[in-house]
């Protein structure tokens, strides 16, 4: 709908040089493209009978990225993760890429550059390929559309339905990392330099902490592993939090759950930002949201091929907890040994 764009107001950016800039740079394709940027739609071919994965996330300056904390790649980073994890945490392989934008007055052809090259940054690695989209003017701030297309082989798609009574309840890589790097990022500046935890909180942690908010990693391998070994019986990824996200998990497969905190998984530099800013860790691993990492179930009887599995390709797996009867709610067992229901925004009263 080009027509109604109103870019000839903005002097700076001109759609159509734009969209000719786009494909030149980023829309090179692999022969199952027919027809990628150019048409009035994409076209693309698959291997009969796999089965398409489709996502999409809408992202909003102010809403759900701030450009005083981020620069223009990093979101597009960001916004590319995102629909790699629902993918991954289909146990599907992302392959088309499609992005909708709305660009305010103060944009310019720059800042549009960096944030596709921050985009194409988290999809290389995958190939996967830009094969369209959508330009407008936006008189607020940058709307951002990204939409990825997956194939998953016939009946091996992952879903949030499944887990049973019994299953033990697993997650990837480490929880609450991202949470503490956003938090990192929204510390008045010279916090760091009269730091009296320097000692303990290097700046290594810092890095990698900023690192994992700015720059998160979809476990796509970890989920097609999941998907092509059958070994997982449901699977979300955490992008709003441990403790939301296994909500997910419960109801649609209409069960309860329990975590071990003392399970949780964390990283170093997760715990000594912890310890410098007298947080509780586990508060942040729980409710901390964005960490992208894969939140699945496994029957008991495929436990240990998991594991032993697990292993041998490298991959960070930790048992956090079970799968109980529907009437079990959703609770936590304390370092301390103490039951309590899982509340869904925080943890900060058990401690
Ligand atoms: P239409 O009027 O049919 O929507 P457009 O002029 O908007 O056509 O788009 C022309 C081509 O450029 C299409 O292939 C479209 O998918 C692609 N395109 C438009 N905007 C973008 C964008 N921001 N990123 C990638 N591809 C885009
Ligand atoms: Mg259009």
């Amino acid at each position: 709908m080009a027509s109604t764009v109103r870019t000839k107001a903005r002097p700076t950016i001109n759609e159509f040089d734009l969209i000719r800039d786009l494909q030149r740079r980023h829309g090179r394709h692999a022969p199952s493209v027919i027809q990628g940027i150019g048409d009035d739609a994409a076209v693309i071919t698959s291997r009969a009978g796999e089965w398409a994965v489709l996502t999409t996330d809408l992202l909003t300056e102010g809403v759900h990225f701030d450009l005083g904390t981020a620069t223009m790649a990093d979101i597009g980073f960001r916004a590319a993760t995102a629909n790699l994890s629902d993918v991954a945490a289909m146990g599907g392989t992302p392959q088309y890429l499609l992005v909708a934008l709305a660009i305010p007055r103060t944009g310019t052809n720059r800042h549009v550059h960096q944030l596709y090259r921050g985009m194409m940054a988290a999809c290389r690695p995958h190939r996967v390929q830009l094969i369209g989209g959508d330009t407008s003017a936006s008189d607020g701030g940058w709307f951002l559309s990204v939409t990825l297309i997956g194939m998953v082989p016939p009946r091996k798609a992952l879903f949030r339905h499944g887990a049973r009574t019994g299953d033990f309840l697993y997650v990837t890589g480490t929880l609450g990392d991202s949470l503490a790097g956003l938090k990192l990022l929204n510390e008045p500046p010279g916090r760091t330099k009269h730091d009296p935890w320097a000692a303990t909180f290097s700046p290594r942690h810092r890095k990698f902490l900023i690192e994992r908010h700015l720059r998160p990693i979809a476990r796509i391998a970890e989920g097609r592993w999941l998907s092509a070994h059958h070994f997982a019986t449901s699977a979300i990824d955490i992008s709003d939090g441990l403790s939301g996200d296994l909500r997910h998990i419960c109801e649609e497969s209409h069960v309860g759950a329990e975590i071990d905190l003392s399970a949780l998984p964390l990283s170093p530099a997760c715990r000594a930002y912890a310890a410098s800013r007298k947080r509780d860790p586990l508060n942040l691993a729980l409710t901390g949201g964005e960490d992208y990492e894969l939140l699945f179930t496994v029957a008991p009887r495929q436990r240990p091929r998991l594991e032993r599995m697990a292993l041998e390709q490298e991959f960070s797996l930790t048992c956090i907890g079970n799968i109980h009867p529907h009437r079990f709610g959703m609770q936590a067992l304390s370092p301390h040994g103490q039951r309590h229901r899982l509340i869904n925004t925080s943890y900060e009263h058990f401690t």
